[in-house]
């Protein structure tokens, strides 16, 4: 059922296989699509004709103007809990699923375009996207990439000539995103709040068939799909914990089932160490803080618990609770384990110690007291391995309690035994020194909204290779200036 096409090579199965779960729908005519972005290094790995998507025809298609040939667009539906409270109605209202390709690896990929106007899902939006959101989103998700977390990716952004309007007149853009597939928690609570079992288990099994497909066929295969998002989400919340990612909107319909972060809105990173860090504007009450993701996954996991139930166990309520019980009670010590060996990764440690934990914490709550810079003071750590401590303690005021902490942290090491070159090398491909600084998206956001690309392209080159230092990029590594002021990200927009 391959539809073939001069630019993407289409095999579109969501369109194909679930009918009665979306809506197929168009993008909006807008008057002059051009591209930004175009993500070449993407593009190949999607197998895709470049040379012929990076044309004014190609700014067509990824502009939503033109569906390509072989596409089957369609906006998908799905509920979520947004900040605690059930909507039961959610689903693209500004996005559009073209279709599906095979990647050089054999897996599949959603091309999907996010601004391409509005849908039956847009709940009185406008559909739309403005060029800095979808620029921070693009930003973002390649620095994620690099830094080897599992995220969508952007393929290309693309202004449309329109003006839209948020605080003020904004260019309009779509953000091309590609995924592994855009299958939420809320997809899943969507047919479960209606009572849809039908519609439930085609999900689930299409869902199988894409992420889980060894469990295919299987006997309790929805207790163990769970169980494998369990494990997945586990996976990455530890890996966001440990380059200080904030994501902003843990809502349910933006928890994937792949274990992909997805949907970009007022996201960033932590600069001094905090987990009560919020920047979202809207998350009043911090519930999406930073320190506070792993629990509000759990959460997010229990929602998806009970949305399957009705598959796990169809005539025992209570069997399935116990069952699909047991599996979300794994979450802690699974997110504890990863969370351990990405930090002794992170300290050089070699081999497992029982005070490594302790060890960890004792910096954490130093770097927390005195309001150090968690990337840099992992990065500048490795050269005290080396030898040469005193761009660490410099990030400290409080001397005698980081020199304590250093004397413990190198007998822990056993220096002696390793050569302090060989422990700082491998301290350096996992501590990045180049994060998407706020300051520095804010920057190249604004520069943007006034047609000047070129501080994003200088943005993406630096947290493209984020473990790279790089002298003419040194001054992208740098925290904030004090001027900088409390940062606050915007949503939705
Ligand atoms: P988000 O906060 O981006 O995860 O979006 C939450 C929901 O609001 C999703 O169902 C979006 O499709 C929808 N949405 C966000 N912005 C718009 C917009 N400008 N027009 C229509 N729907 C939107
Ligand atoms: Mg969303």
């Amino acid at each position: 059922m391959t539809s073939p096409s001069p630019i993407f090579r289409f095999d579109n199965s969501y369109a194909r296989e679930l009918p009665g779960l979306y809506v197929a729908w168009e993008g909006t005519k807008v008057p002059s699509p051009e591209f930004v972005l175009f993500n070449r290094t993407l593009a190949r790995e999607l197998v895709l004709e470049d040379s012929l998507l990076e044309t004014a025809e190609g700014a067509a298609i990824l502009g939503g103007v033109r569906a390509p040939e072989g596409a089957s667009p369609l906006a998908q539906v799905y509920a979520g809990h947004q900040f605690g409270g059930f909507s039961p109605q959610l689903g693209d209202g500004r996005a559009l699923l073209i279709g599906e390709v095979i990647d050089r690896t054999g897996a599949r990929r959603d091309i999907q375009l996010k601004g391409s106007g509005p849908t039956p899902f847009s709940r009185g939006g406008d559909g739309k996207a403005v060029i800095g959101p979808v620029l921070r989103e693009y930003i973002i998700g390649e620095a994620m990439h690099a830094l080897g977390i599992p995220t969508t990716r952007a393929l290309a952004a693309v202004t449309t000539g329109e003006t839209v309007y948020r605080d003020g007149p904004k260019p309009g853009a779509v953000l091309t995103r590609v995924a592994a597939s855009h299958l939420r928690i809320g997809t899943f609570q969507f047919f479960a709040a209606r009572g849809e079992t039908d519609k439930l288990r085609r999900l689930a099994d299409y869902a199988i068939a894409r992420h889980d497909n060894d469990l295919a066929g299987t006997e309790d295969r929805y207790l163990k799909l769970f169980a494998r998002v369990v494990e997945r989400q586990a996976s990455l919340v530890a890996k966001w914990i440990l380059v200080g990612f904030v994501h902003g909107v843990m809502n349910t319909d933006n928890t994937t089932i792949s274990g992909e972060t997805i949907d970009y809105g007022p996201c960033a990173f932590i600069d001094a160490y905090d987990p009560a860090t919020v920047f979202s504007s809207i998350d009043h009450g911090g519930r999406y803080a930073f320190g506070r993701q792993p629990a509000i996954l759990q959460w997010n996991l229990a929602r998806l618990a009970e949305a399957l139930l009705a598959l796990i166990e169809p005539d025992d309520l209570d069997k399935a609770v116990e069952l699909a019980s047991k599996e979300l009670a794994r979450f802690p010590e699974l997110y504890g384990r990863h969370w351990l060996a990405g930090m002794r990764a992170k300290l050089g440690l070699q081999g497992e110690a029982d005070e490594d934990k302790d060890l960890a914490e004792a910096l954490l709550f130093l770097m927390r007291d005195q309001r150090v810079d968690y990337t840099l003071c992992f990065r500048r750590l490795s050269d005290a391995a080396a030898g040469a401590r005193d761009g660490f303690r410099d990030l400290f005021t409080d001397l005698p309690a980081i020199d304590a902490w250093l004397a413990r942290w190198r007998q822990r090491l056993q220096i002696a035994n390793r050569p302090g070159e060989d422990v700082k090398a491998g301290m350096d491909a996992v501590n990045p020194i180049h994060i998407p600084r706020n300051h520095k998206v804010e920057e190249a956001l604004s520069a943007a909204e006034d047609g000047d690309y070129a501080p994003v392209e200088t943005l993406l080159e630096a947290v493209g290779s984020p473990f790279l230092e790089r002298p003419h990029l040194a001054a992208y590594a740098e925290p904030a200036p004090a001027s900088f002021g409390p940062y606050r990200t915007f949503c939705g927009t």
